[in-house]
């Protein structure tokens, strides 16, 4: 449908190109594939339960891959186990300052993650949670809440668990060593891609995208 036949399309009009904007509603339109990414270790460095924005470092390209996937309008949507929360390492507003100092250096670099989910359970939570990865409760959550088809979706992150979520909801996934100071990789099954960081990840993702 060419967007040029609704008055006042103006979102249609941003691109440069006057090509349609890519972002599709959500009002009752298709789901469409996301990419689905894990925080520490994966888009920024992962400094272990970390409680201080002034502590926030962005992995390199992360910024620049988050960018080709907004210039691709595929949503880039955080997902991250926060067991600092439920172990009482720190709170939700930690937490939050921590998520805002990220998204602030993503802007930096003009990108930006369309959503954030977090887990702030600790392992063997009585009862035990839906949402702590490898278990799929924030991703089913995110499918409901931003249109995601979760089977054309990929599971980014340093650690297996971020990618198990992959098995049972039928997406794929990428494990990328770039946080890295274990062995995950070596663990991967065989059909797991591994890559070095997010923009070989996004690469993959975008294969017939021009790099930038
Ligand atoms: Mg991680
Ligand atoms: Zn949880």
């Amino acid at each position: 449908m060419n967007p040029g036949e609704f008055p006042g399309a103006s979102g249609a009009r941003r691109t440069s190109d006057g090509s349609p904007s890519p972002h599709p509603g959500k009002g009752g339109r298709p789901a469409i594939p996301a990419v689905f990414l894990d925080r520490d270790g994966t888009i920024i460095h992962d400094a272990h339960y970390l409680s201080d924005p002034e502590g926030v470092r962005l992995l390199p390209g992360a910024a620049a891959a988050i960018a080709r996937l907004n210039a691709a309008g595929i949503p880039a949507i955080v997902v991250t186990n926060q067991s600092g929360i439920g172990r009482g390492f720190f709170g939700e507003a930690e937490f939050r300052a921590v998520q805002a100092r990220t998204e602030a250096l993503l802007a930096e670099a003009g990108a930006h993650v369309d959503a954030v989910y977090h887990c702030p359970h600790a392992p063997g939570a009585e009862p035990p949670c839906d949402c702590r990865k490898p278990e799929v409760g924030l991703f089913v959550r995110a499918a409901e809440e931003h249109g995601v088809d979760l089977e054309r979706s990929w599971y980014v992150g340093d650690r297996l668990r971020d990618l198990a979520p992959a098995e049972r909801l039928g997406g794929r996934g990428i494990l990328v060593r770039a946080g890295a100071s274990h062995d995950e990789a070596e663990r991967a099954p065989a059909h797991v891609v591994v890559v070095e960081g997010l923009q070989e990840a996004v690469a993959r993702v975008l294969p017939e995208d021009d790099a930038n």
